[in-house]
């Protein structure tokens, strides 16, 4: 199958960076939110990116005209409707993207694939609430887009081949990796990462260590090229939890319970980057942590 347009819905820190690579590799992308300033924010982003790349010869000038001429923004789902693949990017919460398919299906085209960029939700479940479970799967990228080669790949449990085919060689076009994983809570690498961020937030919690020398400790003593609170913050502390609770949930085991100073951050707004401050402040000129 043929896919030429994609339909992002979401153009928060991952939707808009799944529109810059899709339209940079070609595709035509219709990129919605239903929020025009998230809409424009991304936009913005996306051409100073583009700009970044063209300064360091990644791609030409000519490169960024066209890919961003190929990013048309929405407020209305509908106008998603004439596109071959729909990549949701929304918020992690499944009312939402629940909500989302719904008002999506009545404006598709039969062919019309369906895609989660969920990091943990089931896919089986989400698919199983649209008219096309054969025709649902979960396309997982990594944050930042435009840098991570990587890509999960989820199959639920009645997703065709045809489906996965599709979706593997946008990631070819892409120039990305794929990885295969199984519709099981948080698939592979939030399995693997989360448990470690939520058990750096413990350490912290517990005082065994500071933000500071938490984040020393796994970059200078494990070789990680950031610290798992900066990444955290990094990635969203309001994604961090929703992704826990989504193991503690799904595989109802206390090794995954979400730490309560995780919860405190996220009621306080501090949800990281994205709102400036979460286990640093990002308001000044160089991140400062907050405990
Ligand atoms: P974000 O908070 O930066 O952006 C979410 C966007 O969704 C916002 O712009 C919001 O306005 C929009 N939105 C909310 N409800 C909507 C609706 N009904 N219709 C259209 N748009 C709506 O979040 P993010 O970090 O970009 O995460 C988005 C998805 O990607 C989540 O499912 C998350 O789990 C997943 N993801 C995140 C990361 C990461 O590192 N942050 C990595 C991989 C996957």
């Amino acid at each position: 199958m043929e896919i030429s347009k994609i339909g992002i819905v979401g153009a928060g820190q991952m939707g808009n960076g799944i529109a810059h690579v899709c339209a940079l590799a070609g595709y035509e992308i219709w990129l919605n939110d239903v929020s025009q300033d998230q809409l424009d924010k991304g936009v913005a982003l996306i051409d100073r990116n583009l700009e970044r790349q063209v300064s360091r010869e990644k791609i030409s000038a000519a490169d960024k005209a066209n890919a961003l001429a190929r990013i048309h923004t929405t407020l209305h789902l509908s106008d998603l409707g004439k596109t071959d693949l729909i990549i949701e990017a929304a918020t992690e919460r499944e009312t939402v993207k629940q909500a989302i398919f719904e008002d999506l299906l009545p404006h598709l085209q039969p062919h019309t694939i369906l895609t989660s960029n969920t990091s943990s939700i089931s896919i089986t479940r989400l698919a199983s609430r649209t008219d096309r479970p054969e025709k649902f799967m979960g396309f997982h990228f990594m944050n930042p887009v435009p840098v991570m080669q990587l890509v999960e790949l989820i199959r639920g449990i009645a997703t065709d081949d045809e489906t996965f085919t599709a979706c593997k060689a946008v990631v070819d076009r892409l120039g990305k990796t794929s990885a295969t994983a199984e519709d099981f809570p948080a698939f592979i690498v939030n399995r693997i990462l989360m448990p470690m961020i939520n058990e750096a937030v413990y350490t912290l919690y517990e005082g065994v260590g500071s933000v500071q020398s938490i984040d020393e400790s796994m970059k200078l003593g494990a070789n990680h090229p950031m610290g798992p609170l900066e990444l955290a913050d990094f990635i969203g502390l309001d994604t961090c939890l929703a992704i826990m609770n989504v193991l503690h949930d799904g595989l109802a085991d206390t090794k995954y319970r979400p730490c309560p100073l995780l919860t405190k951050y996220v009621e306080a707004g501090w949800l990281g980057r994205k709102t400036e401050r979460g286990f640093y402040d990002y308001r000044g000129e160089v991140p400062v942590p907050t405990r």
